[in-house]
């Protein structure tokens, strides 16, 4: 048996709790005996992560849940192994039931093609819908569920006292969770969603990828405005929502204009 860590009352990371980084961010929220798992990564590293729970005596049967975060690869590949050991339900968004129940690679990104990139997605059974304002209770734990899309248009966020679970949203160092329309991004969403956690009273975010941090208005703002950026960049292809380049080029064809010292 080993000692449990938990980062805050009720609440475990299980790559913090193992001292070894082994994927995503899994966190086992619990009170009592009864407990859920916020995501568990790929498929290759459930046997760890289960073995973990064992070690720190949480008892299989009174798995409440596994909860999906979103329908990204990285977080999900293991949930049919997972449902299988534990003999527990799973919880998404109505937006990943489709990808998750068809194992579909291409929204949950684990085909990319161009990179020669091709992974398992095991198809799994989806027995409870979450949506926005929902709560999960977890013994007497209450486990306030935000839909902040932007990243997927699956995302969720977990709100549990002053900690939000926050999933995709915003890592410490301010990069965000890929943009990438395959998987439903969505630039003017996510800066929406930046917005909520940045005006909600959340004092801690604990995301889906590295180190816990302070909900830091400044560290919100400057990422806030290079998203906003992203809108009318070209960079961003479909994502964008206008490309000012291309107005100026309408006025420079129309004027016949050419730089200066080519006229
Ligand atoms: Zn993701």
């Amino acid at each position: 048996m080993l000692s449990r860590k938990p980062i805050f009352p009720g609440i475990i990371e299980l790559n913090f709790q193992a001292g070894e980084v082994l994927g995503c961010n899994v966190y086992l929220v619990y009170d009592g005996d009864e407990w859920i798992l916020i995501d568990i990564g790929y498929e290759e590293t459930v046997e760890d992560f289960v073995e973990i729970i064992r070690q720190i005596d949480f008892p299989f049967s009174r798995c409440k849940t596994l909860v999906a975060t979103h329908a990204d690869v990285d977080h999900i590949q293991g949930l049919a192994k997972a449902k299988q050991l534990l003999k527990t339900s799973v919880t998404a968004h109505p937006n990943a039931v489709e990808p998750l129940q068809s194992g579909d690679t291409l929204i949950t990104l684990a085909e990319i093609a161009a990179q020669d990139l091709k992974m398992a997605m095991p198809a799994v059974e989806i027995e409870h819908e979450v949506n926005d304002g929902d709560v999960i209770e977890v013994g007497s734990l209450k486990v306030e569920v935000w839909h902040t899309p932007g990243h997927t248009n699956s995302q969720l966020a977990f709100r549990i006292g002053d900690v939000l679970l926050s999933g995709d949203n915003i890592y410490r160092d301010g990069c965000i969770g890929a943009i990438d329309a395959h998987h439903g991004s969505d630039i003017k969403a996510f800066v929406s969603s930046l917005e909520r956690i940045r005006d909600s009273d959340v004092k801690w975010l604990a995301p889906s990828h590295g180190p816990i941090f302070a909900n830091d208005p400044d560290l919100l703002n400057a990422t806030i405005e290079r998203v906003r950026g992203y809108l009318k960049m070209a960079d961003f292809g479909t994502l964008a929502e206008s490309w000012p380049l291309m107005d100026e080029w309408d006025e420079e064809v129309a004027s016949g204009k050419l730089p200066d010292g080519l006229s």
